[in-house]
């Protein structure tokens, strides 16, 4: 069956068109600047070339609706006709407390997705325009929505829970929800497939580190720890976003600056992370590596600080499971950053660690850089969202 892989932003839309037998993506492509002037597609059949189309787009109906166009094109298309297309699997970014794993796309769960709308005001809007434009334009395909938060809902309470008083949870369910869960559960999943051995015996740290970064704890096939909280914000140092500090930090700069808390928000989620760190050098590691290579001293703090505190997080979600076998590193930076996955090991003596720098430099496949004996395996796992999402969508949708 041909799935149709959506991932709905506010004014941008990714796409994947995946054969869920073969495993393999026959089409990709993203459209951009959706509703603004200077909307374009980009479409790329594989093996094919990439295909870019200024065009306006009005909004995510007209945007889905050259996606279908693209693919079923005369000449360039993948597919002879809709029909090809079996399934649409959704990605979905806050299930809250509803869903713990993914599900079909009824009336009832769009209804209970609009419920979390709050919890992720930027994103979940967005997702669920995209479903709404899929149903108008494929009524009788049916939608499977695969939510970032669902992996996590396994954690205990100890490792949901903030120290702030009971009611916020009771009333507005302030909790630790993670995200990033599809990725993580299939990195987790495909290091325990690479090692031949079984999911359920080991204790896993998955370190996604891409534009927005967490890192998870999974033991015995359950996430039992995430570092992302209520929102994307918690936990690591980002690419702009702060990670975790003293939230008092947000009234003294608020009073200092004379910044509404708004104001104070925006900054922590796109001025700060590496890209305010290195004092605006960049949010990009491909620069910062440059700059360290070059002595810069904005790039060695912002690198220096953003690997202490992955393995800070390592070293925590040890202690969580009391032990860790595998230790994985996916995502932009950990799948291409060898100096990033050399100064995290760095701190990891401890557990046994020590990398074998040649697997070390190999890109673009799973792999492991711990030299043989190693108590603590460290691989990279590169990840595959859209195929995950497609796997989920194949398994509800038949
Ligand atoms: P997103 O969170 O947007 O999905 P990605 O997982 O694609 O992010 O990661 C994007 C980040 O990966 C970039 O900002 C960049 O810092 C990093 N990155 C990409 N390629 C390289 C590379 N060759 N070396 C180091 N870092 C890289």
């Amino acid at each position: 069956m041909n799935i149709l892989v959506i991932n709905c932003g506010s004014s941008s839309l990714k796409f994947q068109l995946i054969n869920s037998e073969s495993e393999q993506c026959i089409a990709k492509g993203l459209c951009e600047r959706i509703g603004i002037d200077g909307s374009k597609i980009v479409y790329t059949p594989a093996g094919g070339e990439k295909e870019v189309t200024v065009t306006p787009m009005a909004d995510h109906t007209d945007a889905i609706r050259l996606v279908l166009e693209a693919l079923t094109n005369e000449k360039t298309g993948v597919v002879k006709n809709l029909e090809e297309i079996g399934a649409i699997g959704h990605r979905m970014v806050h299930g809250g407390e509803k869903f713990s794993g993914s599900v079909v796309i009824t009336d009832e769960v769009i209804a209970a997705v609009e419920e979390c709308n709050d919890l992720a005001p930027l994103h979940n809007p967005a997702n669920l325009i995209g479903v709404n434009a899929c149903k108008k334009l494929m009524p009788n395909t049916p939608m499977v929505g695969v939510f970032d938060t669902a992996f996590h809902q396994t954690m205990p309470e100890e490792a949901y829970m903030y120290g702030i008083p009971y009611e916020y949870y009771q009333k507005y369910k302030i909790r630790r929800y993670g995200f990033h869960g599809t990725s993580h559960s299939y990195v987790s999943k495909r290091a325990a497939e690479v090692l031949g051995e079984k999911y359920e015996d080991l204790k896993i740290i998955v370190c996604h580190l891409g534009n927005g970064a967490s890192v998870s704890a999974v033991k015995n096939g359950k996430c039992v720890d995430t570092s992302m909280g209520l929102t994307p914000l918690e936990g690591l140092i980002m690419g702009t976003r702060s990670g975790d500090i003293d939230p008092a930090i947000i009234e003294f700069i608020a009073h200092k600056e004379n910044k509404s808390i708004d104001e104070v928000m925006a900054i922590l989620n796109k001025k700060s992370g590496v890209l305010g760190l290195s004092d605006n050098l960049s949010s990009d590691f491909r620069d910062l590596e440059d700059g360290l290579a070059d002595g810069n001293e904005n790039a060695i703090r912002a690198m220096k600080t953003y690997c202490y505190r992955v393995a800070k997080y390592i070293g925590a979600y040890t202690a969580a499971m009391n032990g860790v076998d595998v230790i994985c590193f996916t995502a932009g930076v950990g799948e291409n950053g060898p100096i990033v996955r050399t100064m995290v090991c760095e701190y990891l003596g401890y557990l046994g660690i020590k990398l074998d720098e040649e697997a070390n430099q190999k890109r673009g496949k799973d792999l492991e850089i711990t030299v043989p004996g190693c108590a603590t395996k460290v691989m990279v796992i590169p990840t595959n969202e859209e195929l995950a999402i497609a796997r989920e969508t194949a398994r509800l949708a038949k």
